[in-house]
């Protein structure tokens, strides 16, 4: 056999484990069958500004370990992710802090804020929320929710909030500080150069084959290595034998646009039900950009369907029924590593997807 390991997916997760496993003297092929590497962290460069193709991302993480393992790749900046919510004609900070409060009620302080809120629920009186509108109600009262929450959650699941099921908003943070960095993790930041130059320098030590569909390669290549690791779709690798695992899916809309400075943000949330799309990211503002140009892209959710790019798992519970028969298989099949969103069929953030394809080259190497 001419390699240790045939990775399939040229994403965070199989780039991750094609480095560790090189740098530990394993051969390494990794196939993909898109035209670039890096899979949905890849970012395109339109006029020197890096454009998040497939969805914005921002790293995040508590864990110094993994915030560490990225600096090796790359420099991070400074960047503290801090959306701007707009309904209608009115615009708020998020997450839900302060600075939302103060606009929302016209107050001052935490006491003041916390009494608003707090009447709200009461006048609600919810005892045993039973889906997901009762749920945010009774955690954050009528205001937030209405101009907040309701819309856009409709239009990211494409379902009433009254017919979703309440576990997809379990906590909903309220922040009584004048504070809008969007997570809590200690640390954060937009590599400088792009994601696409990180995961450049993890595959150096590989060989990569780019446009090649792993299930047309593995019949002409049966025995071209000892393991695989799978990072496509769990339910495609079996065939879609107990069925089609649902995802919620996105349309990007990207532009680029004669001005320098578009909306003054990177994320610009849109919560009002009316307005098509869910957010606007202007990119060249993760990177503080002063090029003279932008390029923003308006995210539209929408149903997946087989053969469209799968980004969010629906893990409800019918669909983790399904998804929990594939991961026994998955589990049984010897040779076979299943990883990262796809492979897994799990929501990770990245630092989870990187933790994940070290650990498991630690298992599979013991070092
Ligand atoms: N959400 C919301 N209003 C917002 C942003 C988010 O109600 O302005 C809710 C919504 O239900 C969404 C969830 O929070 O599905 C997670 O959104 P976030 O943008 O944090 O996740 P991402 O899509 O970036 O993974």
């Amino acid at each position: 056999m001419k390699y240790d390991y045939l990775v399939v997916g040229a994403g965070l997760y199989g780039s991750v484990f094609a480095h560790e496993a090189a740098t530990r003297g394993k051969r390494v092929l990794v196939v993909d069958k898109r035209p670039n590497i890096a899979g949905n962290v890849y970012t395109e460069d339109i006029e020197g500004i890096h454009v998040h193709k497939y969805g914005a991302h921002i790293f995040h993480t508590s864990d110094k370990k993994i915030w560490d393992y990225m600096n090796q790749f790359a420099e991070f900046n400074n960047y503290i992710n801090s959306p701007v919510a707009v309904y209608k004609d009115e615009l708020y900070n998020l997450p839900f802090n302060m600075n939302t409060f103060s606009k929302m009620f016209n107050i001052a302080t935490p006491a003041e804020a916390k009494a608003k809120i707090q009447a709200e629920i009461e006048e609600l009186g919810i005892t045993e929320p039973k889906n997901l509108e009762e749920q945010a109600l009774s955690l954050v009262g009528r205001s937030v929710y209405e101009k907040l929450i309701k819309g856009y959650t409709e239009k990211q699941w494409g379902r009433d909030c009254k017919e979703l099921p309440s576990f997809i908003i379990k906590r909903l943070p309220l922040r009584f500080i004048y504070d809008n960095n969007y997570f809590n993790d200690r640390f954060q930041g937009i590599p400088m150069g792009g994601y696409t130059a990180i995961v450049e320098k993890m595959l150096e030590g590989s060989d990569v084959l780019l446009n090649t569909d792993y299930y047309e390669f593995r019949k002409e290549n049966p025995d071209i290595a000892a393991k695989t690791v799978y990072t496509g779709m769990l339910d495609q690798y079996f065939d879609y034998r107990y069925g089609v695992l649902e995802y919620r899916s996105v349309r990007f809309e990207t532009e680029k646009l004669d001005m320098e400075n578009y909306q003054g943000n990177a994320v610009v949330n849109y919560t009002e039900r009316e307005v098509p799309y869910t957010r606007i990211i202007e990119h060249k503002h993760f990177e503080y950009g002063t090029q003279p140009v932008t390029v923003i892209s308006r995210e539209y959710p929408s149903e997946w369907k087989l053969g469209e790019e799968p980004y969010y798992p629906v893990n409800d519970a019918k669909n983790e029924t399904v998804a929990e028969k594939y991961r026994a298989l998955a589990a049984a099949e010897k040779n076979v590593i299943f990883g990262g969103r796809l492979g897994e069929y799990r929501y990770y953030d990245m630092d989870k997807v990187i933790e994940k394809a070290l650990k498991a080259v630690e298992e599979e190497t013991g070092i």
